[in-house]
């Protein structure tokens, strides 16, 4: 079978944030740290499959966390009709990545047990660890498991050929990575396993975690389930726009074809 194309289409960022938003034990703390937000696209010839699915405008006005395209206008350069979309992965059920599920009201959705689990179960009595999720939005993937379209994944399992998802937890319990096999080797969507280059690079855990050891472990994980390390995207780095520099539109960058020269991690 023939590899696949990745897309990353960037449709919000974050810039009023400093190092202690993305990095637990860092000393550098109050110096800036910009935030980018993705949704991934999964393309082979007539296969189309999504990865997450960002916020809507109402969810940024209840948030004060603004974005710059409604995530079906920020498909439409690459020929996507959100009602024809029919496979989506959800990496995890935050908001910022859960957040569109309604608008693609007639795909199937693969998520990870643990992950429903998590989001309907007593850690949510928690308001930290409730913090990133929306009810409406866990309530919308409960409606598709009501509707038939919810696939469950347990670990390590194969949504199309070329593409597993593998769960990795640490920042949330049932958070999964997306593996895909392009021209280039394996890359691996990293989703928020590894937000930015430097917490895995680093080992410099993100401060939205619920097991920390998970964490950890999920970043020998990454670097496992990769050809290489460079093929690790993570999931809210601004810099993969440096090292993917295809561009495809303004806000979209094309990965399969791998990062441009060697850089330093
Ligand atoms: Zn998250
Ligand atoms: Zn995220």
């Amino acid at each position: 079978m023939s590899d696949w194309e990745i897309y990353a289409i960037k449709y919000a960022d974050r810039n009023a944030r400093t190092r202690r938003d993305s990095f637990l034990f860092d000393d550098n703390h109050d110096a800036p740290h910009a935030m980018d937000y993705f949704m991934w696209l999964l393309r082979r010839g007539d296969e189309v499959i999504l990865v997450d699915t960002g916020y809507d405008d109402t969810e940024a006005a209840s948030r004060g966390r603004p974005i710059r395209l409604d995530p079906r206008a920020a498909l439409e350069p690459l020929g996507v009709v959100p009602q024809e979309i029919t496979q989506v992965i959800v990496t995890h059920l935050h908001y910022d990545h859960a957040g569109g599920l309604h608008l693609f009201p007639n795909a199937t959705l693969h998520m990870q047990a643990a992950e429903m689990a998590y989001a309907t179960g007593p850690c949510m009595c928690h308001d930290t660890l409730r913090m990133p999720f929306t009810a409406g939005h866990v309530c919308e993937a409960v409606r598709r498991l009501y509707a038939g379209q919810v696939v469950f994944h347990d670990g390590d399992a194969e949504v199309a050929e070329g593409v597993t998802v593998h769960r990795i937890g640490g920042h949330s319990r049932g958070l999964q990575g997306v593996r895909v096999r392009t021209g280039c080797g394996w890359i691996v969507l990293a989703s928020d396993a590894a937000h930015f280059y430097e917490n895995i690079f680093a080992r410099k855990p993100f401060p939205i975690v619920v097991d920390l050891q998970d964490m950890l472990d999920g970043f020998d994980t990454l670097l496992r389930l990769a050809s290489r390390p460079e093929l690790i995207v993570p999931g809210h780095d601004p810099l993969v726009r440096d090292r993917f520099p295809r561009g495809v539109a303004d806000h979209i960058i094309r990965l399969d074809p791998g990062p441009l020269g060697a850089f330093a991690r």
